[in-house]
C-alpha cells in the first residue's frame, strides 16, 4: 500500500485524489491519497508530521510548491530549473524533490493533441511558478524561440536569462506583444482566477493553438482566443492529469493511461 497525499491551501476542490484513484485501479496498485490543508505559514510542520507517521511521497500545490522545494534533500534536474517542487518521493532517509507540471504540459501538448513543438515560435504569458516549471521541458522540445512576456517585464527578463542556456528565449512586458502571429500562446498567468485576460495585442492569436493552463470551466483567455481566431483553444485539465500520471509513475514506477482519466474528468 502506498501511503500518498496532496498538500495545498485551499485543497478542497483539488482533482488529485480522483485522478490517483483512477490510476491505482487501473494498475492494480494499492494506494491510499488524501487532501492535507497546511497551514498558509506552516507547511513544514504539516509535511514532517506526515512524512513522520510514514508515507511513500506526496504532491505539493499553490501557495506550497517553493516550501517543497526547500523541504527536499535531493532535487531532479526539472526541480532544479523551476526552483519549485510538486511531488516529493521519500527514498530511505532522502527527500527527493521533482517537478512534472512542465512535462506534463509538453505530454498534453506532444501526445494528447498531437502538436510538434519542434521549430515553433511559443508565446508564454507569465513568469511565476507555473513559467518556471514549464520552460526547461518547452525548450527541451527544440522551439524555434519561446517568448516570455509578463505583467511586471523584470521578471521576464530574469526567466529569459536564466534559461537562455536551454534554447533560444526573450523576455518583455506584455506591451510589447505585438500583434504578429505566434505558433503557440500559452497562458501560464493566475489572471483567469480572477476573471480577467492579460492585456495583449490581439492580432498574435490569429492562427494560434491557445492554451490556458487554467481547467475546469471558459476561462477568459479561452474566450479572447476564440474571438481572435485562435486555430484550437483548450483548457489545462490534459496538464493537470499528465504531471499526475509523472508523480503516479515517480512514486510506483507504473505508467498509467490517462486519456481514459482525462475523458472521465470532462463527461
Ligand atoms: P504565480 O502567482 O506564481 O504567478 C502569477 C503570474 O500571473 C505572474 O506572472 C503575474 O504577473 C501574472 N498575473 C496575475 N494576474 C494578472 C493579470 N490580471 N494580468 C496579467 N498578468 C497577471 O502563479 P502560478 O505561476 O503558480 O500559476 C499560474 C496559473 O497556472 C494558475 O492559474 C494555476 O492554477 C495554473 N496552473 C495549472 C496547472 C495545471 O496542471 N493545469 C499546474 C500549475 C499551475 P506579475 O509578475 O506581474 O504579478
Amino acid at each position: 500500500m502506498y501511503k500518498l497525499a496532496v498538500f495545498g491551501n485551499p485543497i478542497n476542490h483539488s482533482l488529485s485524489p480522483i485522478i490517483h484513484t483512477q490510476f491505482a485501479e487501473q494498475t492494480g496498485v494499492k494506494i491510499s491519497y488524501e487532501k492535507i490543508l497546511a497551514p498558509v505559514d506552516d507547511f513544514i510542520s504539516s509535511a514532517t508530521d506526515f512524512i513522520n507517521n510514514g508515507t511513500n511521497g506526496f504532491n505539493i500545490t499553490v501557495p506550497f510548491k517553493l516550501d517543497a522545494f526547500k523541504l527536499a534533500t535531493k532535487l531532479t534536474l526539472n526541480a532544479k530549473t523551476a526552483k519549485a517542487v510538486n511531488t516529493i518521493k521519500i527514498d530511505g532517509d532522502k527527500l527527493i524533490g521533482e517537478n512534472t507540471d512542465g512535462a506534463g504540459l509538453v505530454n498534453d501538448l506532444t501526445n494528447n493533441l498531437n502538436i510538434d513543438l519542434k521549430g515553433k515560435i511559443i508565446l508564454v504569458l507569465g513568469a511565476g511558478g507555473a513559467t518556471q516549471g514549464i520552460l526547461l521541458p518547452l525548450l527541451n522540445q527544440q522551439p524555434r524561440r519561446v517568448m516570455i512576456a509578463n505583467r511586471t517585464a523584470i521578471k521576464a527578463s530574469k526567466l529569459k536569462h536564466d534559461f537562455a542556456k536551454y534554447g533560444k528565449t526573450c523576455g518583455f512586458g506584455l506591451e510589447k506583444i505585438k500583434h504578429n502571429p505566434v505558433d503557440i500562446i500559452i497562458n501560464a498567468t493566475s489572471a483567469s482566477l480572477d476573471g480577467k485576460m492579460p492585456d495583449i495585442a490581439k492580432g498574435c492569436a490569429n492562427g494560434a493553438i491557445c492554451y490556458d493552463l487554467m481547467y475546469g470551466q471558459q476561462t477568459p483567455f479561452m474566450n479572447w482566443s476564440k474571438a481572435n481566431n485562435a486555430k484550437m483553444t483548450v483548457d489545462g485539465l490534459g496538464m493537470l492529469v499528465e504531471q499526475a500520471a509523472i508523480s503516479f509513475e515517480f512514486w510506483t514506477g507504473k505508467k498509467p493511461d490517462t486519456k481514459s482519466v482525462i475523458d472521465s474528468l470532462r463527461s
